[in-house]
């Protein structure tokens, strides 16, 4: 069968594929300590959780709803902007969507025409490059600064008139970095000036550490700024709510009637239930978001300079949110005669049976990302596999 070849131009997700691996072995029997999945370890609240029963016992949540989402729910979304970031939108600029993924893809769907580029800050998040491709479109990798940040002077040797677009993601998967507001403007200021839609990836906006929350959505950085910014963003990594699938977009009406009427003949709207559930989320009491940002919290300021004691291991900042850490290990590969990264994840799960993934999914070899969305335990025990395997000749 021949398949098409936008399907054939499209690289699985390099997650998925260390998770399955790690399973494959899991189910062999052997204890792998699986730190590659990207999500919180934590089960949904108890109240989110009733709060969707009672819904579905009410039957209110058996039909088909409107593309963009129920108005309750966009309403919700709504409030929270303008109570957290003291922006003022209106439920037409949002469209709720089969998670924040869903958003992304339907985004680059009405924004793209083939040959047009996007530009992607390195490290990035593995679906952007491929649903860039999927829409037609050019990604236009951007190597950042020895920080793992961008700036516009990088960013202005890699404009072309066929760029179209960029995705700032802060905090970032896969380096937990997050921008400053001045840092954040400067990049949005440069973006305005080339006319260019600002693709602000906020899904992790709500785990920052050591600093006061939420940082700055870049809707908040001024009118001409909004005016560019389509903020994604979604309850999967807030509410440990990944498999319930909703995310959304808020960005300037007619690009969020373009992605609903594309959505209207792929999804339909998102699940039903799952709308429930997150207007559930955003509307019911907070204090499980804060527990378990304060449990990510400890675990990080626990493993980071573990970590970094690790031999070959180069952790060149502390993240300041999401749940990931993201270090340097080319010296690690060298100690240990390894030339690709792909090869010593390879390694390090078959060897010390840690699953990681490998920082080329990301534009960035040499590195290799880690979550600590797992007990602290089984990091513990992973950063002493780790030790050991770099120990050991
Ligand atoms: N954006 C980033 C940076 C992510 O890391 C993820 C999930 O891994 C998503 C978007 C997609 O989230 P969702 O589960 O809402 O589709």
């Amino acid at each position: 069968m021949r398949l098409s070849q936008r399907a054939q131009q499209v690289a699985p997700s390099a997650t998925f594929q260390t998770a399955q691996r790690a399973q494959e072995l899991q189910a062999a029997g052997i204890d792998v300590l699986n730190l590659s999945v990207g999500q919180p370890d934590f089960t949904t609240p108890t109240a989110i959780k009733s709060a969707t029963i009672t819904a579905i016992q009410a039957n209110e949540v058996d039909g088909y709803t409107a593309t963009a989402g129920i108005l309750p729910l966009r309403q919700a979304i709504v409030d929270r902007l303008s109570q957290t970031q003291q922006v003022t939108v209106t439920p037409q600029q949002v469209v709720v969507t089969t998670g924040a993924k869903m958003a992304l893809y339907a985004l680059f769907q009405v924004l793209l025409d083939p040959g047009d580029a996007v530009l992607l800050p390195a490290p990035y998040w593995v679906s952007y490059s491929e649903q860039v491709k999927l829409a037609g479109g050019q990604p236009i990798e951007v190597d950042p600064t020895a920080d793992l940040k961008v700036t516009p002077a990088q960013l202005e040797a890699a404009v072309t008139p066929k760029t179209k677009a960029i995705v700032l993601n802060s905090p970032q998967n896969p380096s937990g970095l997050v921008y400053t507001p001045a840092e954040l403007t400067a990049l949005g200021d440069w973006a305005v000036a080339h006319q260019l839609i600002i693709v602000a990836d906020e899904i992790y906006g709500e785990l920052v550490y050591d600093r006061p929350t939420p940082v700055p959505s870049m809707l908040s950085l001024g009118d001409k700024i909004a005016a560019h910014t389509v903020m994604i963003n979604g309850v999967s990594k807030t509410y440990a709510m990944t498999g319930w699938r909703i995310g959304y977009a808020v960005g300037q009406p007619d690009i969020i009637s373009a992605m609903t009427t594309v959505l209207s003949h792929m999804t339909g709207n998102a699940a039903a239930v799952s709308q429930a559930a997150a207007l559930a989320a955003l509307t019911g009491d907070q204090t499980p978001v804060a527990e378990m940002k304060a449990a990510f919290q400890q675990r990080l300021d626990r493993i980071y300079p573990l970590l970094a004691a690790v031999p070959g291991v180069k952790l060149n900042h502390k993240p300041q949110g999401a749940f990931y850490l993201f270090p340097d290990v080319s010296a690690a590969m060298a100690m240990k005669g390894i030339t690709t990264t792909s090869d010593f994840v390879a390694a390090v799960l078959n060897e010390a049976h840690v699953a990681l993934v490998t920082g080329s999914a990301f534009g960035l070899p040499g590195h290799v990302r880690l979550s600590y969305a797992a007990d602290l335990a089984t990091l513990l025990s992973a950063i002493e596999r780790l030790t050991k395997f770099m120990t050991t000749p």
